[in-house]
């Protein structure tokens, strides 16, 4: 065991830098100035083959895909033993169409699919994993019960990564005993697809740990950025606020679902406008991270627009219940503005 000493920026100041493809970007709001020691973890981290994640939705099942594809062995857990049976099939799916487009293999496919093991025990799932990556239902309670479970199960030694979109880092490592050993590893939607993982540095996260998630990031074959823990970190304190402005001037009748969308589209060459990404984000999503960046900073301009929470109190949530701002048809590719917002 050793010991290291942090700084922390001294004033505010926000820097980025870009280094052997790794992003390292201070928001740099800390003023506390402190030196500050955490026990090292000590660990031969950059061996790590086993790799456990958590939930088995969208995400979940797009980072055990990645993972297995790159040669690691994956616990996949849920609690519904049919999320696991869809999960396996939407994999199954897509490695089919990365061997039809000749990106992968036969060999890999079944090797990838060989890699993955499902289970609906927690427990057993971690029990011999070297990092656990979360991306259970976006939940403050649900989360810190599941880490507080995985600590518990979980070798001591093992990193604890969570893909959660806005909930703080620091706060998910405070209900576990090794908040050194805590970070967020934010992939992006569709994973086996999109290059970015944000890394998020919780207020103790070793620098071993984070360097370590850098590194496997590279070995999946995607780009990593690091960031520090402020609510909506990067990607999403950016982001929402955007899809906030373009629901705010819809509901203010400034222009229509299309025009906001083609503005954006082919002004800004955005490849899907705001009010489509965030039919396809989920309008529930969305309303929650608003609601932890207004929260977190308590800063009006982070309100989340009147007629977003009412669009998600009438379940009106996108893509996965069919209507938000477009509606959405099984079997139909082309985009349809809701009613509600058809001129
Ligand atoms: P989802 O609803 O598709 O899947 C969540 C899964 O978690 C479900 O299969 C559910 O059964 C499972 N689950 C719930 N409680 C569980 C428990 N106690 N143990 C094990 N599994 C449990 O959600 P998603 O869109 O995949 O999002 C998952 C995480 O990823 C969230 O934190 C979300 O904020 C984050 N995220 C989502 C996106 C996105 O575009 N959807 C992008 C980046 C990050």
């Amino acid at each position: 065991m050793y010991y290291f000493t942090k700084a922390l920026a001294p004033e505010i100041k926000a820097f980025s830098f870009c280094q052997n493809k790794t992003c390292y970007i201070s928001t740099g709001i800390d003023t506390s100035i402190n030196l500050l020691t955490f026990a090292a973890p000590n660990l031969h981290y950059m061996d790590i083959k086993n790799v456990a994640v958590i939930g088995a939705g969208a995400m979940g099942n797009g980072i055990a895909h990645v993972f297995a594809q790159n040669g690691f062995y994956v616990s996949l857990i849920d609690i519904s033993q049919d999320q696991l049976n869809k999960a396996l099939s939407t994999i199954t799916k897509n490695l089919d169409r990365q061997l039809s487009k000749g990106i992968i293999t036969e060999e890999i496919k079944s090797k990838s699919l060989n890699n993955i093991q499902p289970h609906t025990s927690l427990a057993s799932g971690v029990k011999s994993t070297q990092l656990v990556v979360e991306a259970a239902t976006e939940s403050v309670e649900l989360k810190l019960n599941i880490f507080k479970q995985i600590d518990e199960y979980a070798p001591k030694e093992c990193i604890l990564a969570t893909n959660t979109s806005s909930i703080s880092i620091t706060k998910i490592a405070a209900v576990t005993s090794r908040a050194e050993k805590v970070i967020g590893m934010h992939f992006m939607n569709p994973v086996p697809v999109m290059k970015l993982v944000e890394i998020i540095n919780g207020y103790a996260t070793h620098s071993e740990v984070t360097t370590t998630i850098v590194e496997i990031s590279k070995q999946l074959g995607k780009i990593p950025c690091v960031v520090n823990d402020y609510p909506g970190f990067i990607a999403n304190r950016i982001l929402m606020p955007m899809i906030n402005e373009a629901i705010y001037s819809l509901f203010q009748g400034v222009a229509g679902v299309e025009e906001i969308d083609t503005v954006m589209k082919l002004g800004m060459a955005h490849p899907m406008g705001p009010l489509q990404l965030a039919d396809f984000i989920g309008l529930d999503v969305c309303l929650s991270i608003l609601n932890v960046l207004h929260e977190g900073f308590g800063n009006p301009k982070y309100a989340p627009c009147p007629l977003l929470v009412n669009m998600v109190t009438a379940k009106k949530l996108g893509l996965k219940s069919g209507e938000g701002f477009y509606t959405y048809t099984s079997g139909r590719k082309d985009l349809v503005v809701s009613s509600r917002f058809a001129k």
